[in-house]
């Protein structure tokens, strides 16, 4: 007897033939940003879908109409960082007054943190818990920021789309990223909205997703020693924002 092929989750809803709308994460790092955060912005707003900015606080500082227009809007404001560096290159009082500074330039309730590539070190759970953040990491990266397409991105991520996903995207241009602008990300955002509606799946902010999420960079837990100080996928090149 030929065995029946198991099928994915994603099949396994639309056969079904109801639409429960599971939630996934957009999010957007490194901003604001003033040319291409309001058109990301935009962009979801035609799309009517909500996300989530892990934004930069010096940023954030420079341009507290952009967050209010996020938190409008209904999207989730979170924590990136004040200093665009890595974890493993911080002392933890450093990773603590990192986050203090921060969070005053964010205003309003912040309840998520994703560090710079994703890093977490143990002091990096420490100081979240200490000002009870919750950590977030992503399950697919477009790797926008090497300034690809965004059928490319589609493509990349495209198996990933499942419940539950996060997806992480750029709203600002980062140390190490080889790209000029976020064009292509400002792009993205609508057809991916569209492939995820295809799968029942409704963009939401990380705050209405089910726990527990990921809480770092995926590649930076399946490598070891050396491999995960270099980071080799990411764009770790710069420790200082850009
Ligand atoms: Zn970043």
């Amino acid at each position: 007897m030929v065995p029946t092929p198991h099928p994915s989750p994603v099949k396994a809803t639309i056969k079904a033939g109801h639409c429960p709308n599971a939630p996934v994460a957009l999010t957007f790092d490194d901003g604001p940003d003033p040319r291409w955060t309001p058109l990301v912005l935009d962009a979801l707003a035609l799309a009517n879908a909500r996300a989530t900015f892990f934004v930069v606080a010096p940023r954030a500082e420079r341009h507290p109409s952009l967050l209010a227009r996020m938190r409008d809007e209904g999207h989730d404001v979170a924590l990136h960082c004040t200093r665009h560096v890595r974890h493993d290159a911080m002392t933890p009082e450093e990773i603590d007054a990192d986050v203090r500074s921060g969070l005053p330039a964010l205003g309003g309730s912040v309840s998520h943190w994703r560090t710079p590539w994703g890093i977490v070190t143990p002091a990096t759970e420490d100081v979240a818990r200490k000002h009870r953040l919750r950590l977030v990491g992503w399950t697919a990266d477009t790797e926008d920021w090497r300034g690809g397409r965004p059928g490319e991105m589609l493509d990349r991520i495209e198996g990933w789309i499942l419940p539950g996903a996060i997806v992480l995207m750029h709203d600002g241009v980062g140390p190490g990223a080889t790209r000029e602008g976020c064009v292509g990300t400002v792009d993205l955002v609508r057809p991916l909205v569209s492939l995820a509606r295809s799968r029942c799946l409704e963009p939401m902010p990380v705050d209405e997703l089910p726990h527990p999420m990921p809480d770092r960079n995926p590649d930076a837990q399946t490598l070891e020693g050396d491999a995960a100080q270099q980071c080799v996928r990411s764009p770790c090149k710069g420790k200082v924002l850009g």
